[in-house]
């Protein structure tokens, strides 16, 4: 049984992987960083999703025991129209602490006047696993859709009432956490980690 410990203090992204490994049926334990004493404070500059969940990953890494895996999270959205903003900065896009809604305000006002068919916008996860060694696997989802012109739904998180994944008609906020997790960059991702998970077995 592998124990691996996800380093994140967003409990949002912690309860989809929680939902995602628990429906995967691989004997994982899914551990908190809240129990090694909390996700460290890191500074997320290494300007690529890659880099900012590398710089997660090791700072918890050197709070986990050694026979635990440590998993972590970098995604965002990247909007065409914007030159692929949001991107890294997605959790700070109205400043630092200013939160979902001023986020969430920010992007629609940035995208008003812009029309329905050049609203594309993609969601991308890169997760960074390290074993005890510290060494690095780097597994990437992403889920392409458009973003429409004001928040609809109450499920999900961040910029999930303004996003509306390709091949459907309603936002993630509005689809069933299962199904946002079967279609969504983090759920592709995760797809490539449980398969190597397997691999390893
Ligand atoms: P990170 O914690 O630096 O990886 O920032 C991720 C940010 O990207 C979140 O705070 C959200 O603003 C956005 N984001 C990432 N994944 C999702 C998602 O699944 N739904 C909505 N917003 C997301």
């Amino acid at each position: 049984m592998n124990t691996i410990y996800l380093a994140t203090g967003n409990d949002h992204k912690a309860a989809e992987f929680d939902a995602i490994f628990a429906a995967s049926g691989l004997p994982c334990a899914v551990r908190s960083a809240r129990e090694l004493g909390g996700m460290p404070e890191v500074d997320e500059n290494a300007g690529t999703f890659s880099g900012n969940a590398l710089i997660k990953a090791h700072a918890l890494r050197a709070l986990a025991p050694a026979d635990a895996l440590v998993l972590a999270d970098d995604s965002g959205l990247c909007v065409d129209a914007l030159g692929g903003a949001p991107g890294v900065i997605s959790a700070r896009y109205a400043g630092v602490g200013a939160g979902t809604a001023a986020n969430n305000a920010k992007l629609l006002a940035a995208l008003e006047g812009v029309p329905p068919g050049k609203r594309t916008a993609r969601f991308v996860c890169v997760l960074a696993l390290l074993d005890g060694a510290g060494k690095e696997t780097l597994f990437e989802g992403v889920c392409e859709g458009r973003i429409i012109g004001g928040l609809t739904g109450t499920g999900g998180f961040g910029y999930d009432p303004m996003f509306i994944p390709e091949g459907y008609e309603r936002t993630f906020a509005e689809l069933p956490g299962a199904v946002k997790n079967a279609l969504s960059h983090r759920g592709q991702a995760a797809a490539f980690l449980l398969r190597w998970l397997g691999d390893l077995r």
